[in-house]
């Protein structure tokens, strides 16, 4: 009976290997075919400043499936890293990115708009990464300044020197650097002296809970004096209630990400919003706040 057991036990593990590796191999076909029949978009996230300025946009992944709808990036961008596709489909997000600042740059409510776009770790680690990105953005035509590529904290652990150099390349480039996601990972002040970064991004773990969590309060609070005492820009994520945005307005943290503003928004939608921002409830609170 053990040994049927064992065996049974040995059949369920087979099946569910082989359901995982067949799960990962058609998602893998069905990422190759995304590409290929356009099926990934761009969705666009307002950044706003602390007068009520949109002057920047996230570019965010999106995979409209024909069956299975939008997929979020969460559930393939780990696959698409694991599998080497997101070296293609990096390319085209920035390609796409690129195409969206110079249509901005002919309408001049848009024009001023700066475009945020994540970048992985095995694209930055592509030898020829720093080529690419210079050979898209003069081929489209886009003004490198209002292009901001995002990293990771666990993606300058490896190879510091390497990325020290290609940081450097691009920014001379006039491409400038975020830092995504920033505490959640193993940072060292040491990164933060080193690579030329404009911007940090507070992660949306320490806002959520801003209001009652005292850690957070003073982490947002050390990250305002160190943005400023390193002479970086400082944006909070996932800024989704009034109550954070005083808070963090009043700590001085200046500008803003969140769904509190919009939702990321497909091209569309986020040149619908900009005209009207100045009529919702998230720009009359902040200006309120700014008069009193
Ligand atoms: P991220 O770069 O940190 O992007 C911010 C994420 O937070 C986005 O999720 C955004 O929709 C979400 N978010 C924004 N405001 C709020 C808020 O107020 N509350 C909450 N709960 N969430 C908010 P999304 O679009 O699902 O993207 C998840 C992650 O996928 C991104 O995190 C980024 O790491 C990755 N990603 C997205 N697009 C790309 C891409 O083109 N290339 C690469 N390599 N990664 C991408
Ligand atoms: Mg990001
Ligand atoms: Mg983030
Ligand atoms: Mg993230």
């Amino acid at each position: 009976i053990n040994n049927l057991a064992a065996l049974a036990i040995l059949g369920v593990a087979l099946i569910v290997m082989q359901t995982d590796i067949s799960t990962r191999h058609s998602l893998y076909a069905d990422m190759r075919a995304a590409l290929a029949q356009g099926q990934f978009r761009l969705h666009y996230q307002p950044q706003v400043d602390a007068v009520g300025n949109i002057f920047g946009a996230e570019a965010l992944l999106r995979w409209q499936h024909p069956v299975r709808g939008m997929i979020p990036p969460g559930v393939f961008i780990a696959a698409a890293e694991e599998t080497g596709l997101i070296q293609p489909i990096g390319t085209w997000v920035l390609k796409e990115a690129c195409a969206q600042l110079v249509k901005w740059s002919k309408d001049p409510n848009m024009a001023h708009l700066s475009i945020s776009v994540n970048v992985s770790a095995s694209q930055l680690r592509q030898p020829d990464f720093v080529q690419e990105v210079i050979e898209i953005v003069m081929r489209s035509g886009a003004t490198p300044a209002q292009l901001k590529l995002e990293l990771t904290e666990s993606m300058l652990a490896k190879d510091v020197d390497t990325t020290i150099q290609k940081m450097k390349a691009l920014r001379a480039f006039g491409i400038s650097w975020s830092l995504d996601d920033f505490g959640t990972g193993y940072s060292s002040l040491n990164y933060l002296k080193h690579l030329p970064f404009e911007q940090l991004k507070i992660d949306q773990s320490f806002v959520r809970d801003l209001l009652t969590n005292e850690s957070d309060k003073a982490i947002v609070e050390t990250l305002v004096v160190l943005s400023k005492n390193l002479n970086m820009m400082l944006i909070a994520e996932g800024v989704e209630t009034t109550e954070q945005l005083n808070y963090l307005l009043n700590k001085g943290c200046m500008k803003y990400q969140g769904y509190l503003f919009s939702r990321p928004l497909s091209i569309e939608a986020f040149e619908a919003f900009m005209p009207v921002f100045h009529e919702s409830k998230a720009y009359m609170q902040l200006k309120a706040q700014l008069t009193l």
